[in-house]
């Protein structure tokens, strides 16, 4: 079981996604365990105060240390396997290998920022920073709950097995194959023969081929990781091949 703890100063944003669904599942089945601790509890004085003017000017406020590092410390449970994560746009970009590291903890915490960030200084108190992506949110709060459901999915027994993670788009290193379901033909619009055909060799070479083209056409910055096979390899050159030839008529 991952037990994931986030630290934020609004609980209530992660009511909803998380008795819904796959990750409600997965909490009653006792494979996750999610919390949510109210950074506001995490104060000494009497009003509260979680954030205060930045030093040095400008706008907007920043979350204080004090808070954030007394609910850190609280938290962190030191007999298991923790990860202490600040979630900020300048962190280390998330991504499935990263989920898949992120699996072999116990414990995963997380601090939401908001405001303009926080203090300098929680950098010191954290394991790693993580950022979504390039483009900045109002808090860290969805930024958590990205991490949450991703890292969930690849707990054993937490998809069913008509959710199967095998084969989706990065796990295998490329893009998903294109997926089709009834109707045969939807307006002009027919399934490729060859998914209808029962040929199951047919059918997993086809879609090796079309999660290639795919992946060449929209991340061919995913091949610079990938290691090839040779029959992979093989049926790239045959699409960059095909789609000169291609290039070649038009011109
Ligand atoms: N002033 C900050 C900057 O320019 O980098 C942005 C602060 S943002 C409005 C408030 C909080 O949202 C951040 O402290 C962080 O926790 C969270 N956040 C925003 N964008 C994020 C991203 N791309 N990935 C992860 N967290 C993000």
């Amino acid at each position: 079981m991952i037990s994931f703890e986030i630290i934020t100063l609004f609980p209530k944003f992660f009511l909803s996604p998380l008795k819904e669904s796959i990750l409600r599942k997965a909490q009653e089945k006792g494979l996750i365990r999610v919390r949510v601790h109210n950074l506001r509890d995490y104060t000494k004085d009497k009003h509260h105060v979680t954030d205060d003017y930045p030093y040095g000017g400008g706008a907007g406020m920043v979350l204080k240390p004090e808070p954030v590092v007394e609910a850190l410390e609280e938290t962190r449970d030191c007999r298991s396997n923790s990860q202490s994560i600040l979630l900020t746009p300048r962190g280390k970009c998330f991504s499935q290998n990263m989920a898949e590291q992120l699996t072999n903890y116990q414990q995963i915490i997380f601090v939401c920022g908001r405001y303009e960030g926080v203090d300098e200084r929680i950098r010191t108190f954290v394991d790693r920073e993580i950022s979504i992506g390039d483009y900045i949110l109002n808090g860290g709060e969805s930024a958590a709950l990205v991490i949450v459901e991703t890292v969930s999915r690849l707990i054993h027994g937490v998809l069913g097995s008509h959710e199967s993670i095998s084969g989706e788009s990065f796990t295998t290193g490329l893009l998903e194959y294109p997926q089709y379901t009834r109707p045969k033909s939807f307006r002009d619009y027919a399934v490729p023969d060859v998914l209808l055909s029962g040929n199951h060799e047919e059918i997993r070479r086809w879609r090796l081929r079309e999660a290639l083209k795919m992946t060449f056409l929209r991340r061919p910055d995913l091949f610079e990781t990938k290691m090839l096979s040779d029959e992979e390899k093989k049926i790239l050159n045959n699409i960059k091949q095909e789609l000169s030839m291609l290039q070649d008529k038009k011109s």
